[in-house]
């Protein structure tokens, strides 16, 4: 297999940072981005456990400009980039009338106006080489709502109607784009949670994960961040082109119901 670069936003914590680790196992050579204080430091574990050339870029993903320097460095590093992971996001749980603006406009910025600004800068590059795997980290919020989370579910939700676009307009150029939608995974965006879904719903923080983050979960678990990545290296194969336009949910069964 030629070797293959992928950039994966949102790496120095939690899924990201579990996606970055099986990449790096299998030989991918990574573009590592965070905002992370200590970012560069985990990039550099990350890639120097694995032995495998790396770029780590704190871009803000709030930032066009800085989205689209990222990607060309990169590009100019690797020659191209094969796979986008748009993994990035973040979180506010609030009800709509109480809901701070300013955490709204930054949870569509994150979740969606930079998947589509990276897509944006990576295209021209996976068209020349004809190939490239994009991979959206929706959620089970792009399938289905929950109350309080009206920003997080309006970006994902987006972000799952931009999959389908970007796969069919990749089509003829084996361009991939598919979405994974998993239920709850414990990350420190779910921990930092704990606190504003207690206040939300009226229930003690010790209540939060069984009443209401496993609730609709068949599977009573939280989802390990190792089956997220390894759906991720599916995807992200060379024989994958025919999986294109999916939203593909990893979530103990809670969008079955
Ligand atoms: P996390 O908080 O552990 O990690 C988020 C990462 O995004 C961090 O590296 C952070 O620095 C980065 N980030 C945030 N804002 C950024 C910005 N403006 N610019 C650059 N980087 C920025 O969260 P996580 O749980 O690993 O979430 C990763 C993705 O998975 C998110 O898109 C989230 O919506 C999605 N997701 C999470 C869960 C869950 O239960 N944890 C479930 C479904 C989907």
């Amino acid at each position: 297999m030629k070797k293959r670069t992928a950039l994966i936003t949102g790496s120095t914590s939690g899924i990201g940072l579990g996606i970055a680790k099986a990449f790096a196992a299998k030989g991918y050579r990574l573009v590592l981005n965070g905002l992370e204080p200590d970012g560069a430091a985990i990039a550099g574990e990350v890639a120097g456990r694995a032995g495998v050339a790396y770029l780590f870029s704190a871009a803000n993903m709030l930032n066009p400009e800085a989205i689209r320097q990222m990607v060309d460095e990169a590009a100019a590093l690797f020659g191209g980039i094969d796979i986008l992971i748009n993994n990035a996001g973040i979180q506010h749980v609030a009800p709509i009338e109480n809901f701070p603006d300013e955490k709204w406009y930054d949870i569509i910025g994150v979740n969606l106006h930079a998947a589509y600004h990276l897509t944006k800068a990576v295209w021209p590059y996976m068209r020349e080489q004809q190939f490239g795997r994009i991979i959206n980290i929706a959620s089970a919020h792009g399938l289905v709502a929950s109350e309080f989370k009206s920003a997080y579910v309006a970006a994902k939700h987006g972000l799952v109607g931009f999959t389908k676009t970007a796969a069919l307009e990749g089509a003829s150029f084996n361009i991939t784009c598919n979405a994974i939608c998993p239920g709850y995974v414990k990350t420190p965006l779910v921990e930092k949670q704990m606190d504003d879904q207690s206040r939300a719903h009226g229930i003690p923080e010790s209540e939060v994960a069984a009443k209401i983050m496993l609730y609709k979960q068949a599977v009573k678990s939280f989802v390990p961040v190792e089956v997220i990545a390894d759906m991720a290296l599916l995807l992200a194969a060379e024989g994958s082109a025919t999986i294109t336009g999916t939203a593909i949910p990893l979530d103990g069964g809670w969008s079955a119901q």
